[in-house]
């Protein structure tokens, strides 16, 4: 197999993978990304410049607070600051 495999993410939030326009894998994402599903800037996990709305649609700090306005484009929704930490329910 030759050529370039792209990532992105389409509107339904599924991870694509594809090599010129043939798709070679695709998945629904549901698990914390890796990054900004609008500039695909990385975003590792405990990165503190990552913005997430209440649906994890995940956006770098440029975007968020530049053209996205705090504003989810997927949803809608609110974006805020993500934990850079997974919380453990340990009480
Ligand atoms: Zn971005
Ligand atoms: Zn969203």
């Amino acid at each position: 197999m030759t050529g370039l495999i792209q990532a992105h993410m389409d509107f339904r939030r599924h991870l694509t993978y594809k090599v010129g326009s043939q798709i070679i894998f695709s998945m629904p994402m549901l698990l914390m990304k890796p990054q900004c599903e609008r500039c695909d800037k990385p975003l590792p996990k405990h990165s503190e410049q990552a913005f997430i709305c209440s649906y994890e649609c995940t956006f770098c700090a440029e975007c968020t607070t530049g053209p996205l306005q705090h504003r989810c484009p997927n949803c809608g929704g609110n974006l805020q600051p993500r934990p850079s930490r997974v919380e453990t329910a340990e009480s």
